[in-house]
């Protein structure tokens, strides 16, 4: 293998750019060539290739976001589309790329790995919502984001009685708001898999202010509630002035941690290694402190671990309170 592509699809997340980063250094060391692609499955359509050197790693490891772009490409699950990308690719003399995205970007990785281009995924994505790595790129920073964000809000609840639902996101997968909630000790979590009614919620912070609490932080994942109504049940209720707070695409840039970075490092490092070997229609994810590549076709669909039991203790403890 002589030249291979890397992108970047989907959502962006930090830590993207070590990936890209790695890939490049990763394949630099077995003298293959590396071009990156712009703005995802759109730019290996539009033929948006371009090489780079080992300079431009350097350059990008540490950077938020995604340095060489990303793009939703809705038309690229029909076969005409990605002939374009194929024939781009083949002219360039590229037979492999690295796809770094979610689950929606893999799928696309096996399409393009079916017509010929060997392609294997890394999990790039703050939502943490990939099936059968422990952890994605992007994950640990949006959760320090959030968990700083909370301590700020808590501090202005607490100086003034008052109570904040703080919406979070994580797209269907509540581990942002089950990981944020608990390191912050917030009084009330809300998930997609662990959702509670409004009245659940009201009557509990209800209960807490009847306590005499004097502040209530209640965080939720997105795409299950309206965080202000929501917000103007429990004043009604409880008597704490309530805000909420949607923290949107704050989670989702800033400088990469260091926990984010390690993974998207060393598991570019294993993408690479999977290519060279000739391996394709593979994602990479993270089991326990072992990286693994799983068939996409055969495993996408299986379910992800079940966190009800974390998210039942945690609700158990954070709501304890003693005048
Ligand atoms: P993510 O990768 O974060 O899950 P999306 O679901 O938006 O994000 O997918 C990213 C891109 O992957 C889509 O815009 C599309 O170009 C491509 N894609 C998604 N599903 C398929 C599919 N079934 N076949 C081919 N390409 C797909």
């Amino acid at each position: 293998i002589k030249k291979i592509g890397v992108l970047t699809s989907g959502g962006d997340a930090p830590g993207m750019n070590a990936a890209v980063s790695a890939v490049i250094k990763a394949a630099y060391a077995k003298n293959i060539e590396v071009y990156i692609v712009r703005d995802g499955y759109k730019g290996l359509v539009n033929n948006w290739l371009e090489k780079v050197d080992i300079n431009f790693s350097q350059d990008i490891i540490s950077r938020g976001g995604t340095a060489i772009g990303s793009a939703r490409l809705p038309e690229f699950k029909e076969v005409e589309v990605r002939e374009k990308a194929v024939a781009n690719l083949k002219n360039a003399g590229i037979e492999a790329l690295v796809v770094i995205g979610g689950d929606g970007s893999y799928m696309g990785a096996q399409r393009l790995t079916e017509m010929g281009i060997n392609c294997i995924g890394l999990p790039g994505t703050i939502d943490n919502d990939i099936v059968s790595s422990d952890y994605t790129i992007g994950f640990d920073t949006a959760l320090n984001t959030v968990m700083e964000s909370i301590e700020k809000i808590r501090d202005t609840m607490q100086s003034h009685n008052r109570c904040a639902v703080v919406e979070v996101m994580g797209n269907r997968c509540g581990d942002l708001a089950l990981y944020a909630g608990t390191v912050t000790g917030a009084e009330v979590i809300s998930t997609s898999e662990g959702q509670l009614s409004e009245e659940e919620i009201v009557n509990e912070v209800a209960r807490l202010s009847k306590l005499g609490k004097r502040s209530v932080i209640i965080v939720i994942s997105e795409k299950i509630y309206d965080a202000n109504e929501l917000a103007k049940k429990i004043e009604a209720a409880s008597g704490y002035v309530t805000r909420a707070t949607i923290l949107g695409h704050t989670q989702r840039g800033g400088t990469p941690t260091a926990m984010d970075r390690y993974l998207a490092i060393t598991s570019a490092i294993y993408a690479v290694d999977q290519l060279v070997a000739g391996k394709g229609g593979l994602y990479v994810g993270l089991d326990g402190q072992q990286l693994i590549a799983r068939d996409i076709n055969s495993t996408l669909n299986i379910p992800r671990k079940d966190r009800t039991q974390e998210l039942t203790t945690i609700r158990l403890l954070n709501s304890q309170f003693k005048k």
